[in-house]
């Protein structure tokens, strides 16, 4: 099937014939074989990752890409930036750009060639250039504190960013907002074997001078510190793990031979600090990329400093003490370690051991403090270290926003990028994927609604009558995990609010007696109630059918993972140290602020950010940029026909084709469409004097196609693809 020129496969999925799931996948892999990673679905840009340094970015190309229309050359992320840029930029609508897939789809990367692109078009001049600078550099900043090597993916991001970047009426950019969502914060503690921990610790180990070192009071060899070496197995699965098996299972076949990733810089190289840099150019790059965006010599050490306490804290090792009455308690075993933290952050150092080995509770009379027995002293250091750490990545992300933020009363268009992890299904499923997955459910909900709303305002604005399209309408799963107050994160909350004895089988409880009847939850006890015995599903689990397939959540800590709380006299003790920057990471601290109501717990807070971000996306114009990944090795040229068929099912691939087709599959603007077919008439060619429209009028007309389109008011829509098949076919015997 050659239909465009040039083109391997079909450029667009619209154009696919027959529209299964077999073809779309062969049509990506044949694609993909001849380095054709783009796809179009209509305006949805699809990109396999290519793992590997293609020749099709960079300035000639972004050149290229300026100077056409969507489809006049092959499917390019280019090619979408412009179209959004120039959207925004002319026709003054705020744009949005999604960008969805599993980890190492290619996402980040893809977010990052939207923004080159955009850097590299949109306004010259020195102050627009330190804009672009300082936007561009805060990658490099929020990569070396948020991702981490993980099994799928060498520099995997741990957390969620959207970002809005601003720009005035002439489309220069003025500045920008970060947000960010979940950081992974137990990797500080824990990671899964042929993982690391966050970036920054590797690079600081081996990249701060020997001054910076010794002021820091750490040594360069990574295996000193517990936190750098904590490798576990991954938790078997006691769910349908085989139904995604290909999704969960990463191979991990030694060191990989990973292509970096092309330096895509903004015009000149942006400092970039790949996992793999040579570190001895971290600290060097990092500063130079801080100090660009605004941050002073005394805050990056103020950073470092923090960042270097939390290593020093995964060291600290806690001992059993066996106390006269019986009790058991604990203490830190290591002096030294202790004493080094109080000096470098100050604080005390016998106060900090107190607030690691015991817990004050407070009564309605007195105050009772119980000494902690090693486990929960270890639970408590941990706890403090991922505290510690996600709240320095949120203060980096709100510096870099004091930074970049624009004035209020400026007039502004905005242009939104989302780079979000996609769909989860891991051998275990706990509190993080649920929420990811939600996350996920709640995009799909504005894919569609956008996609079709879309759709709709257009053969509106082109007054052509059209049917309504049917799609499932996931609402009801939405609704199942978010309503106020009969939702499974509702559930969730009242029971780590409920005074007694919770759990997390009494909230699992709870979800069987509500949700017993729902179509789209099960549960052991459910399913025994239904007289269906599945041996794939524990006891402590419950599974939610999402729009992209069953998975299975395991709630095992789901409680305390909403309930996020640090006990206070960590906290306190946190707010007592003399360093600044530590000491204001921890407000509730403050004991005049002690009688404050606890905090929202974790699935409220991501909740209401969820929100806030659809609210954000509904304002806007959305891009859609669906990313897959090919194979789970990492490996260039590989194409796994099982793995892309799953991720095809998540995004809604298919679906997304038909609703594209369900109206009319194509439309062009009628200029560029007269221009590539009016060589099929005898009135247009070889010369046509009359309007764009009439002379598409005259073509279609004489080629007894009147009736398979409609005339919009600036576009020509074809119904079928087999009109458009048809033309290319008379065009290529023509030519
Ligand atoms: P995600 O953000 O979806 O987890 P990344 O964007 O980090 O995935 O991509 C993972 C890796 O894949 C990158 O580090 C890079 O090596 C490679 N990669 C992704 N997109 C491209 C691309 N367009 N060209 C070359 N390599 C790419
Ligand atoms: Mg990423």
């Amino acid at each position: 099937m050659n239909l465009l020129e040039g083109s391997v496969g079909v450029e667009d999925l619209v154009l696919l014939e027959p529209l299964e799931q077999e073809p779309l996948l062969k049509n990506l892999q044949l694609r993909y074989e001849s380095k054709e990673i783009y796809t179009y679905i209509g305006n949805v840009l699809i990109s396999v990752n290519p793992y590997q340094q293609l020749p099709i970015y960079g300035p000639e190309f972004i050149a290229k890409y300026q100077d056409y229309t969507f489809y006049e050359l092959k499917p390019h992320i280019y090619a979408l930036a412009n179209v959004a840029y120039q959207s925004l930029r002319d026709r003054d609508r705020d744009q949005c750009i999604l960008i969805t897939g599993e980890s190492g789809a290619g996402k980040t990367e893809a977010s990052k060639l939207v923004m080159s692109y955009v850097a590299a078009v949109c306004g010259k001049g020195e102050q627009v250039n330190s804009v672009k600078e300082q936007l561009l550099q805060s990658n490099p900043v929020l990569e070396a504190f948020g991702n981490a090597k993980t099994i799928r993916n060498n520099n995997s991001s741990r957390f969620g960013k959207y970002m809005d970047v601003e720009f005035d009426f002439k489309g220069s950019p003025l500045g920008g907002v970060i947000t960010n969502y979940l950081l992974e914060k137990s990797r500080v503690v824990k990671q899964l074997k042929g993982e690391r921990n966050f970036h920054i610790f590797y690079q600081l180990l081996a990249g701060a001078d020997a001054h910076l070192l010794t002021a820091l009071k750490l040594e360069r060899d990574t295996s000193g510190y517990t936190y750098l070496n904590q490798k576990v197995s991954r938790v078997d699965g006691m769910d349908d793990a085989a139904n995604f098996k290909a999704v969960q299972v990463g191979a991990w076949g030694g060191p990989l031979d990973c292509p970096r990733s092309p330096g895509f810089g903004f015009e000149k190289g942006g400092v970039e600090l790949a996992p793999h840099s040579s570190a001895s150019d971290f600290c060097s790059l990092l500063k130079s990329a801080m100090t660009v965006i605004g941050f002073s010599e005394e805050e990056i050490q103020r950073v470092l400093e923090v960042t270097a306490l939390v290593l020093k804290l995964g060291n600290l090792e806690l001992a059993d003490e066996f106390q006269a009455n019986g009790v058991s308690a604990s203490s830190i075993r290591d002096g030294k370690g202790v004493q080094e933290i109080g000096e470098m952050v100050g604080l005390n150092s016998e106060e900090l051991e107190k607030a690691l080995c015991s817990r004050t509770m407070k009564t309605a009379k007195e105050k009772v403090v119980t000494a902690l027995n090693v486990i929960q002293a270890q639970y408590a250091r941990d706890a403090l270290a991922k505290n510690i750490y996600s709240r320095l990545f949120n203060w980096i992300v709100n510096r870099i926003n004091e930074s970049i933020k624009v004035g209020v009363g400026e007039k502004k268009k905005v242009m939104g990028v989302l780079d979000i992890y996609g769909f989860e299904i891991l051998e275990d499923n706990s509190f993080e994927q649920f929420v990811i997955n939600y996350c996920n459910e709640k995009l799909q909900q504005v894919f569609i609604e956008m996609t079709l709303k879309e759709e709709q305002e257009e053969y509106e604005r082109e007054g052509i009558p059209w049917t309504k399209v049917d799609y499932f309408d996931n609402g009801i799963i939405c609704n199942l995990i978010e309503h106020n107050q009969r939702g499974i994160l509702a559930m969730l909350d009242e029971e780590c609010l409920r005074p007694g004895v919770v759990s997390d089988s009494t909230f699992l409880a709870k979800l069987n007696q509500l949700f017993s009847k729902h179509d789209h939850y099960e549960s052991k006890v459910t399913q025994n109630a239904q007289r269906q015995y599945d041996h794939t599903m524990g006891l402590s689990c419950f599974r939610i059918c999402h729009y992209a397939g069953k998975v299975t959540y395991n709630v095992n800590s789901f409680i305390d993972k909403n309930n996020d709380l640090l006990f206070r006299d960590l906290s306190q003790a946190m707010w007592k140290a003399q360093h600044p920057l530590l000491r204001s990471l921890f407000p509730e601290g403050d004991p005049k602020q002690a009688s404050l109501k606890r905090p929202p717990t974790a699935g409220a807070q991501f909740k209401s950010s969820v929100a806030i971000l659809m609210k954000n996306l509904y304002s806007k114009n959305p891009n859609y940029i669906r990313c897959i990944k090919p194979n789970e090795h990492q490996q260039r040229g590989q194409f796994s026909w099982d793995l892309v068929a799953i991720q095809t099912q998540y995004l809604g691939l298919l679906e997304n084709v038909r609703v594209r087709r369900a109206g009319y599959a194509y439309r062009q603007r009628y200029e560029p469409f007269l221009e590539r077919y009016r060589l099929l008439s005898r009135s247009t060619w070889p010369r046509w004097n009359g309007g764009d429209r009439e002379g598409v009028e005259k073509v279609l007309g004489d080629l007894n196609l009147s009736s398979e389109v409609a005339f919009g008011k600036t576009k020509i829509f074809i119904r079928s693809p087999r009109t458009l098949f048809f033309l290319e076919e008379q065009r290529r015997l023509r030519l």
